[in-house]
């Protein structure tokens, strides 16, 4: 089992297949970005075999995510080598993050594979407005990738990063339609991060306790105890009976029981959202061929896992050192 310093268990592995992504989301990436050259990249044999690595010394969650990881080419031969770790009962959960722009001819083989639960990234059901936000993206297409998880039997969770300017007024419209179509719907507060984000839109920041009281003006909020290991915190709107999920990741107020780590297509594993450090792991992986040396570097990384995070708006660290974050990461 892998264990940190501070007696928590890691369970969760969250792996980016690829830094590409079809949209430009304007707070994650810049419009001309420099993707990584290929060689760089773990095939998809190194991902297994390093995701496998971590599901043996106890990770029970998956989440596959990118840039967008519906774009990485072959990625269902992936999630088909993951799925076998489904049916041995040793990984409990394979679930992904996507921009739902190619889910309508994914969202059935996943479902075959044993994906339960797909997690989409949607800021605003105006076209325009989404047109602007994600540059490339267009929301028709999006629309069909949530219908298309939705009949292949996925459960659909929203995400919306709150955006001062930009996503105001789509926060009603959200919740509506969320209620409607039976999806959940989490809020996160956006992170200064991101290519090329220079004195990161401080002017886009809309801090969730302000987009609350506004939900607050409208419907009857009840906060619940319910964590789900995560940096969610949840409400119950009485009105609709909708839970909602906040996620506010400047705060650090989830991270004594973080169990997460996060692995970049390049295989470098990323111990704490907000900081820094990474363990390399594609040189051991690259070394030998049998996983003893691999695994002891997994352990020495776990190891080094940090207590918390500590964001700082005030502190020009942020944009400097942890930029490219998001996009490598996936969140
Ligand atoms: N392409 C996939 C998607 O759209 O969900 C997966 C990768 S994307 C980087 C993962 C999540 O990170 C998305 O929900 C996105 O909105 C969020 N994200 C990206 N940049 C962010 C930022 N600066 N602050 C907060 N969330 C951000």
């Amino acid at each position: 089992m892998l264990v940190d310093p501070f007696a928590r268990a890691i369970r969760y592995l969250r792996v980016s297949v690829t830094d590409r992504c079809d949209f430009r989301c304007t707070y994650c990436m810049s419009e001309n970005m420099t993707f990584l050259p290929k060689a760089d990249l773990l095939t998809l044999e190194e991902l297994d075999r390093l995701a496998s690595a971590f599901i043996r010394m106890g990770v029970q969650k998956l989440r596959i995510t990118g840039g967008e990881p519906l774009v990485r080419k072959g990625i269902l031969t992936f999630f088909e080598a993951m799925s076998r770790h489904l049916a041995t009962g040793s990984l409990h959960e394979l679930t992904l993050t996507t921009n739902a722009s190619q889910l309508a001819r994914f969202a059935e083989p996943l479902a075959a594979l044993g994906v339960r639960r797909v997690n989409v990234s949607l800021d605003t059901l105006d076209p325009d407005r989404f047109a602007a936000i994600t540059r490339w993206g267009r929301l028709a297409q999006v629309l069909d990738g949530i219908a298309a998880a939705k009949a292949a039997g996925l459960r659909v969770k929203i995400n919306t990063v709150a955006l001062k300017g930009m996503n105001e007024d789509a926060l009603f419209p959200l919740l509506d339609w969320c209620a409607a179509e039976g999806h959940d719907l989490t809020f996160i507060e956006v992170m200064p991060m991101g290519e090329d984000m220079s004195p990161l839109r401080l002017d886009q920041f809309w801090p969730l306790k302000d987009l609350r009281a506004r939900l607050a003006a409208r419907f009857t909020l009840t906060d619940l105890a319910e964590r789900s290991g995560g940096p969610a915190r949840y409400v119950r709107v009485e009105e609709t009976g909708q839970k909602l999920g906040f996620i506010t990741p400047l705060t650090h107020n989830f991270c004594e029981s973080c169990n997460r780590v996060r692995l970049t297509c390049t295989g470098q594993l990323y111990l704490c959202l907000g900081q820094d450090d990474a363990a390399d792991l594609r040189t051991p992986l690259r070394m030998s061929a049998e996983d003893s040396g691999l695994e002891a570097a997994i352990r020495a990384a776990i190891a080094r896992k940090p207590r918390g995070h500590d964001f700082d708006y005030s502190r020009n660290r942020v944009n400097g050192r942890i930029a490219r974050h998001m996009s490598h990461t996936g969140g």
